[in-house]
C-alpha cells in the first residue's frame, strides 16, 4: 500500500493566502488646502480600522499629519528628513501612534531644508522609493503625504509610490488643477516609474447645497470615469476639529459625516483593489 499517497489528502490544510503585498499610495495635489493630509490620516486610520498594517509617511515640511497625530518633538527629529538625506533606516525613523496598527515617518522644520539639499544628493529621485522598499511586506498600505507643490519631495513621493490617490475639492479651478497634475503623472510614468497608475480621486469638502460643487463633480465624473470615487467626504467640523486634539477624526468622533465618509472610501478602495488583484475567496 503506498501511504503517501493515503495520507497525503488528509494532511493538506487550508491553501494559504498569497503573500501579502505592500500597496504604496501618494496621495498628491499640487494645490494646498484640498485635503491631503485630512485624507492620509483619517483614510490611513480607516484602513487599520479594517485591520490593515499602515505607514503614513509625512512628505510635507508643515509637518501637519504628525502634528495631527500628536507626534512627540523628539519623535520628530529622527524622521523623513533623515531617511531622504542622511539614510537613516526607517525602522528607526517610524513612530507608533494612537490608532493600532498604524505607524508615521514624522516630519520636522528640517525636512523644509530638503528641497534644495536632495538636488545634489546621489539617485536624488530615488531616495523614497529605496527608503519605502524596506518596509514592503511589512505593512499593507503606505500613505504618503505630499506638500502642496511638484518640487522633489513631491517627485519623490511620485517615484517610490505604486499610484497616486488625488484628494480634489470641488470648486471652479480645480480641472485644470488636475490635468496639470495628469501631465505630471505621465511624464513620472515615462521617465522615472513606468508601474505609477492613477488610483483614483476623491473629492473632499463637499458641500451638496452648493450648485457649484454638484457641477464641478459631474464634470470631474465625466472626463476620469470610474476613477473618480462613489464616496464623497462632506464638509464636516468634526473634521477640522480633530488635528487640534492630536487624533484622526475617527478617534475624536467616530459617527460624524467625516468619519463615516472616510470609512465608507476605505471599504470602496479595498473592494476595488480586491476586484483589480482578482484574488480568489478564501479556502473553506
Ligand atoms: P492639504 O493637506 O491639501 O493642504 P488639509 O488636509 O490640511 O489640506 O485641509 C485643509 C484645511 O481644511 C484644514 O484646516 C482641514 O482641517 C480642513 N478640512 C479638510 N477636510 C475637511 C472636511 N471634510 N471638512 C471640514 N474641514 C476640512
Ligand atoms: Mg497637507
Amino acid at each position: 500500500m503506498n501511504l503517501q499517497y493515503v495520507e497525503e489528502p488528509q494532511e493538506r490544510g487550508p491553501i494559504p493566502p498569497a503573500p501579502p503585498e505592500t500597496r504604496i499610495l501618494a496621495v498628491a495635489n499640487q494645490k494646498g488646502g484640498v485635503g491631503k493630509t485630512t485624507t492620509t490620516v483619517n483614510l490611513a486610520t480607516a484602513l487599520a480600522a479594517c485591520g490593515k498594517r499602515v505607514l503614513i509617511v509625512d512628505m510635507d515640511p508643515q509637518g501637519n499629519a504628525s502634528t495631527g497625530l500628536g507626534v512627540s518633538p523628539e519623535k520628530r527629529s529622527q524622521g523623513v528628513y533623515q531617511v531622504l538625506i542622511q539614510g537613516l533606516p526607517v525602522a528607526i525613523a517610524e513612530a507608533a501612534t494612537l490608532v493600532p496598527g498604524m505607524a508615521i515617518i514624522p516630519s520636522g522644520v528640517d525636512l523644509s531644508g530638503a528641497e534644495l539639499e536632495l538636488i545634489s544628493v546621489d539617485r536624488r529621485e530615488y531616495r523614497l522609493r529605496d527608503a519605502v522598499e524596506q518596509v514592503r511586506g511589512r505593512y499593507d498600505f503606505v500613505l504618503i503625504d505630499c506638500p502642496p507643490a511638484l518640487g522633489l519631495l513631491t517627485l519623490n513621493a511620485l517615484v517610490g509610490a505604486d499610484a497616486v490617490l488625488v484628494p480634489l475639492q470641488a470648486e471652479f479651478y480645480a480641472l485644470e488643477g488636475l490635468s496639470h497634475l495628469m501631465r505630471t503623472i505621465e511624464r513620472v510614468q515615462r521617465a522615472l516609474n513606468p508601474k505609477l497608475v492613477l488610483q483614483g480621486v476623491v473629492l473632499t469638502m463637499f458641500d451638496r447645497r452648493n450648485n457649484l460643487c454638484e457641477m464641478v463633480a459631474a464634470d470631474v465624473r465625466g472626463h476620469l470615469g470610474e476613477r473618480v470615487y462613489r464616496t464623497v467626504i462632506p464638509r464636516n467640523v468634526r473634521v477640522s476639529e480633530a488635528p487640534s486634539h492630536g487624533k484622526p477624526v475617527l478617534l475624536y468622533d467616530l459617527r460624524c459625516a467625516g468619519s463615516q465618509a472616510y470609512v465608507r472610501l476605505a471599504r470602496e478602495i479595498l473592494q476595488r483593489e480586491d476586484g483589480l488583484a482578482g484574488r480568489p475567496a478564501m479556502a473553506s
